[in-house]
């Protein structure tokens, strides 16, 4: 699905399967944000073929966080020229959760390239901010891109909700944190790691509201 000129979104909204939303910016760079799973990799190939693309042509790929459902498909791209880019702080915790970074958790044991921090990530063309949002995981990134307003949350906000904290490294007082943090930029769009994307600068903040009135309560 194409959200503006050079943002693609291969939604997932199939509600039996978890996987994650996956996001493809194509600049100068291709850049793909979270690949999902593994064995449901198909859906982010279908959405590149359908942009005259394939895995070979992505630049980089950056991951939100350490879960498997949006980390897992980076084995597929260990083979090629792709950067991979992930939180030095997220690293360092699945390394300690899963040592060797236990396969049966679907992590697969890779070295990024390009360990990621608060602050600004030069891509080609593309500027994006890295936002450090602990909360749902110790090292959980955002991804601002200021030249579209759009914001990349990962697990940290969703439309209608947010992320998880009973998971492990989850922290309910980081995750408000975080993010009460988002909720100062600029932001025309919300481009969650499930769910729907939340399009229009009343909507976001809207979405911003309901979830410090509602949410907050639950964490
Ligand atoms: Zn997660």
């Amino acid at each position: 699905m194409k959200v503006f000129e050079d943002l693609e979104a291969f939604l997932w909204m199939n509600p039996t399967t978890n996987n994650c939303n996956t996001y493809l910016i194509k600049g100068d760079k291709n850049i793909l944000i979270d690949p999902g799973h593994h064995h449901l990799f198909s859906h982010v190939l279908d959405g590149l073929s359908l942009n005259s693309l394939s895995i070979e042509d992505i630049d980089i790929v950056i991951i939100t966080h350490g879960h498997p459902d949006h980390l897992e498909s980076v084995r597929r791209f260990l083979n090629l020229s792709t950067v991979i880019a992930m939180a030095e702080i997220e690293l360092d915790f699945i390394r300690k959760i899963a040592p060797h970074y236990g396969e049966a958790l679907g992590i697969p044991h890779f070295e990024p390239h390009v360990l990621l921090r608060e602050g600004d990530l030069h891509l080609g063309n593309i500027r994006l901010e890295v936002i450090e949002s602990p909360g749902h995981s110790p090292g959980s990134v955002c991804l601002y891109w200021p030249d579209r307003k759009a914001l990349f949350t990962g697990d940290v906000i969703f439309n209608g909700g947010i992320g998880r904290t009973d998971l492990p490294g989850g922290n309910g007082e980081q995750l408000k944190q975080s993010i009460q943090k988002l909720s100062r930029l600029d932001v025309t769009y919300v481009l969650p790691g499930h769910g729907e994307i939340i399009s229009g600068a009343e909507y976001v903040k809207a979405n911003f509201r309901e979830i410090e009135s509602f949410w907050f309560g639950y964490i």
